[in-house]
């Protein structure tokens, strides 16, 4: 017996974006979360990417976030700023919108969902057998789970607990960063750059007004500063705040009040497996790397959508456990990615002559189209290509949000994804495809598409006669009623054909 099919170690964004998945599907899931109520302390992410918001208009929620958040038109790769507006994406912006709110929209979500969250509570341990998870908790419960998820941040204990190993670079700069009071003015607002790193000093609190970020002229002030050393292991104080200002701005303009200070580093790990039999990880537990670029929260959620469909299937008996290994062997490479991309951007903020000389002829040839459009296309997450074999470049990569005529009227492909079902869409003759033997969790959808076919990065391509879409909207098989496979492909995806 067990308490939930699934238990999520960790509701941040990770976490609760797997607990939604798991949920549309129809999969018991708990989340046994540290923290006594969603409140985030400090500022993390600041925004959500081109991707992210396709992935929540997947599920047809990103219009709680448009809501509240701003949009810009560009994205950036080590600090050089790259124009996103002509990206072939209904979301050829990002939105500026801080982590909380980004985490209370999402537990609003999976609250409507009725997932159930231990609140204030930890994952302390856990054991796995041939059947299952058992997992400790600090109140002195137990639960038991078919399947554990550890969606438990950075320093993740599932992870280690399950033996994992994160390797990866050690850090060479440390920055705190703390929401405190000021005594004294500062002369100067905004981001400061010298030898030892970047700082920044601004007000927490902004209004939008005529779509303008307005910044508040008193109240709490956010700070980023950086050390002195690398390789501090306590939690950072006041004391080390103040010392740190000090050393960077000649004062610490009477510091004091602090409601957050945490530090971050430029260090960069990647879990060497995101499986370990029954336990898997997600988000921060699977990667860390510097928040340069705004992908760390990104790509957590992303993980958690190529993983929910796949787990709900594995938990109902759809599909066999391999299906499991695919996760990590998609994802694996998208996080390697990530941790690439962000040493490489850390190295370029230098501010010696010569990596500012190298920034520069980097930001030189951003400046051109085509480096542009794909540097554009990958820090957004637009480009993300899953290898799932030769064929139409559509094939392991995000179908457009195309706007589909149907028997019931106009329809966005992204609506027939809401309730994270796989589709086969068929562009071409009506009636031509019989998947009678998966039509208990296949959608057959009839339609015709008259647009251009234009991908991220790529350009224009062939218009497809037919498309199978997976639930976290991505292609896994692309062809007419003539060509063989899609019962193989249907199969590997989505589980042997019922007898009919
Ligand atoms: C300064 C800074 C700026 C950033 N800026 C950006 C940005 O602009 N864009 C971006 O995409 N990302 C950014 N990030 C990264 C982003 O904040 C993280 O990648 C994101 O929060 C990861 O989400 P997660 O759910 O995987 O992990 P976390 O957000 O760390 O959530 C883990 C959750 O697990 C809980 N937990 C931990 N241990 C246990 C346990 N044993 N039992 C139960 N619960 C537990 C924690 O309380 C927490 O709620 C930034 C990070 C920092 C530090």
């Amino acid at each position: 017996m067990t308490d939930h099919a699934v238990i999520i170690a960790g509701g941040g964004p990770s976490g609760l974006m797997l607990a939604g998945e798991l949920a549309l599907a129809g999969v018991d899931v708990a989340i046994v979360e540290r923290r006594s109520s969603q409140e985030v302390a400090g500022s993390r992410a600041g925004g959500l990417h081109p991707r992210t918001l396709e992935v929540l208009d997947q599920r047809g929620i990103a219009d709680r976030f448009l809501a509240e958040g701003q949009k810009v038109q560009v994205t950036a790769f080590a600090g050089i700023r790259l124009d996103i507006s002509d990206c072939p994406t209904r979301h050829n912006y990002s939105l500026g919108l801080r982590q909380k709110h980004i985490e209370r929209i999402l537990a609003g979500w999976i609250d409507q969902l009725k997932v159930p969250i231990y609140r204030g509570i930890e994952v302390t341990g856990l054991a796995q057998d041939d059947t299952g998870v058992d997992v400790d908790l600090s109140d002195g419960r137990s639960l038991r789970a078919q399947y554990l998820v550890g969606c438990d941040g950075g320093r993740s204990l599932v992870r280690k607990a399950a033996g994992v190993a994160f390797p990866g670079s050690d850090p060479t700069i440390s920055n705190l960063i703390a929401e405190a009071e000021l005594a004294e003015t500062p002369p100067e607002w905004g981001i400061r750059r010298d030898a030892l790193g970047t700082h920044a000093l601004g007000r927490v609190e902004y209004e939008i007004r005529n779509g303008e970020i307005v910044y508040a002229d008193h109240g709490p002030v956010g700070v980023l500063v950086t050390e002195q050393h690398v390789g501090q292991t306590s939690e950072p104080t006041l004391s080390d705040l103040s010392a740190a200002l000090i050393r960077v701005y000649g004062t610490d303009y009477g510091i004091h009040s602090p409601t957050s200070i945490s530090r971050f580093t430029d260090a960069a790990r990647q879990a060497d497996s995101y499986r370990r039999g029954r336990v898997l990880i997600a988000g921060d537990a699977a990667h860390v790397h510097p928040p340069d670029g705004g992908q760390g929260l990104q790509t957590g959620v992303q993980d958690a959508v190529n993983l929910g469909w796949k787990l709900a299937q594995v938990v109902k008996g759809v599909s066999p456990e391999s299906l499991l290994d695919t996760y990590h062997a998609e994802r694996h490479p998208i996080g390697a990615r990530v941790l690439r991309n962000t040493m490489a951007s850390i190295v370029l903020r230098r501010e010696d002559e010569r990596t500012k000389a190298l920034r520069d002829t980097i930001a030189e040839l951003l400046g051109m189209d085509e480096p542009r459009r794909r540097f554009a296309a990958m820090m957004s997450g637009l480009d993300i290509h899953y290898e799932l074999g030769e064929g139409h470049p559509l094939l392991g990569r995000r179908m457009p949000d195309l706007d589909l005529l149907t028997e019931n009227g106009l329809l966005r492909m992204f609506s027939l994804l809401h309730a994270a079902k796989p589709v086969l869409l068929n562009l071409g003759e009506p009636g031509a495809f019989d998947i009678t033997s998966w039509a208990d969790r296949v959608r057959l959808v009839e339609a015709k598409y008259v647009g251009p076919w234009e991908l991220p990065s790529l350009g224009p391509v062939t218009a497809p006669t037919a498309v199978l879409v997976r639930p976290d909207g991505y292609v896994a098989w692309v062809g007419d009623p003539t060509q063989p496979g899609l019962a193989d492909v249907l199969t590997t995806w989505f589980g042997p054909p019922t007898a009919t």
